[in-house]
């Protein structure tokens, strides 16, 4: 998948889909939802105490590929699934407000950020005349990348418990976990 920096997305590709925008159809399947929706009262600590850390690559479907059900976990999803300061302000959350322990790591074949550099801030700046304070985090090798974020969660001072911390390579052509060994 290329990335641009301009809206370059083909005009009337919503159209093509069916009437409204995909917000409209977004809010349908909600009323439809919400009709079949029955508290299931739980209260906001995940039931199996564990946060996920994870790419935003739309063929990834978490909750599915990993067995979970509703309330079971925390998600936490950017693109890469890089652990950013703002992933640690929410994994620092889940553990020291709502009771989870275990951090699982998930990054995966044909990433986005494979065919980016940091030279895409560059042509931000060119374009928009503003260079964006975060950095791409861009990669060329995916297992690399895994263990660079199992260190980031394993050194932060901030988190209670960084014993259970396991990264791997869900592949989007088979489906499948692949572990990644920390160093
Ligand atoms: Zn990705």
């Amino acid at each position: 998948m290329a990335m641009t920096t301009s809206a370059s997305v083909p005009a009337g590709s919503e159209a093509a889909i069916g009437g409204g925008s995909v917000t409209d159809r977004l809010v349908e399947a909600n009323a439809q939802y919400a009709s079949a929706f029955t508290d299931p009262g739980m209260d906001a600590r995940p039931v199996q105490r564990v946060a996920v850390v994870a790419c935003m690559d739309a063929r990834l479907d978490l909750h599915a590929a990993l067995g979970l059900r509703l309330g079971d976990c925390h998600t936490i999803r950017n693109a890469g699934g890089v652990v950013t300061d703002d992933v640690i302000r929410s994994l620092t959350i889940s553990q020291r407000a709502l009771g989870t322990r275990s951090v699982v790591l998930i990054h995966h074949t044909g990433c986005g950020l494979e065919s980016l550099t940091e030279e895409f801030r560059h042509e931000l700046e060119m374009e928009i005349g503003q260079r964006p304070s975060w950095a791409v985090e861009s990669f060329r090798d995916v297992d690399q990348d895994v263990r660079q974020s199992m260190r980031r969660v394993r050194t932060s001072p901030f988190l209670l418990h960084t014993d259970d911390v396991r990264g791997f390579v869900f592949d989007v052509r088979t489906g499948r976990l692949r572990e990644i060994d920390a160093d």
